[in-house]
């Protein structure tokens, strides 16, 4: 089912409204570039876009504004890797390389960067646990989407068929025009020349293979490339980074 999130000022960032209706204890959102065009909400701790000192006020921002006491993030390999994250410090916390992160602890936010590429977002309301995956072609071929839902199932046993799961604003289908790899990595049918390819689509096909029910899938229509979302876009020129963030509330 397509949906378009609707905008919020603080952090400025996109929401799934449905889930903020049917889960109250659920903090999710993916942030935009704000208001302030000379000095955009950019979140890239490892794409050197902004300076330093302001990338980690953002996250500051980020955390403050959705009332966490831990924010946890990671440099991204476009890799399957995804991490379980027990209780930790208060603050922003760097951990090792992953392409996701699971947790079923109030207060710890977790988050993704992403500009272009999809930020898939879980929740396992029965369990209360949430997961937010970085996945571009790459991480997408390489099961990041599924290996999420196998560490949700391995950490809380979150059964794959509860899960709800969406999927963030990222680059459409008219945009992302690719190669012939591309198709190939995704096992879909390879055209003769660069053609487009809807990722998101991809990706939602894969949930309801991976046991997903389709009628708890939900797909952004808001386009980091196109339209007037107020989003970073690699394939734009953006070298600024967006981070799609869920959590427990606090
Ligand atoms: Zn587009």
């Amino acid at each position: 089912m397509k949906v378009r999130e609707v905008s919020i000022d603080a952090p400025p960032a996109l929401v799934h409204a449905p889930w903020r209706a049917a889960f109250p204890w659920l903090i999710q959102g993916c942030t935009t570039r704000g208001p302030e065009p000379e000095r955009p909400f950019d979140l890239g701790l490892f794409s050197d876009a902004s300076p330093a000192r302001h990338v980690l006020e953002h996250w500051q921002r980020l955390r403050a504004a959705t009332g966490q006491t831990r924010v946890v993030h990671a440099q991204q390999v476009h890799g399957a890797n995804v991490r379980f994250h027990l209780p930790g410090p208060p603050g922003l916390h760097i951990c090792e390389t992953c392409d996701g992160h699971v947790t079923a602890e109030a207060g710890v936010l977790v988050g993704v960067s992403t500009a272009d590429c999809v930020p898939i977002f879980v929740v396992d309301p029965k369990k209360r646990a949430v997961a937010a995956l970085h996945a571009g072609w790459r991480g997408a071929a390489s099961g990041v989407l599924e290996r999420g839902l196998e560490v949700m199932q391995e950490s809380v046993g979150s059964d794959p068929a509860r899960i709800h799961l969406h999927l963030g604003p990222a680059i459409c289908g008219d945009c992302y025009e690719v190669g012939s790899e591309v198709f190939e990595a995704l096992e879909q049918p390879v055209p003769a020349n660069p053609a487009p390819i809807d990722l998101r689509a991809v990706l939602a096909q894969r949930a309801v293979d991976a046991g997903v029910a389709q009628d708890q899938i939900t797909v952004s229509e808001h386009c980091t490339r196109c339209g007037e979302s107020g989003l970073f876009s690699h394939r734009g020129g953006d070298r600024e980074r967006q981070v799609g963030y869920i959590g427990i509330r606090a």
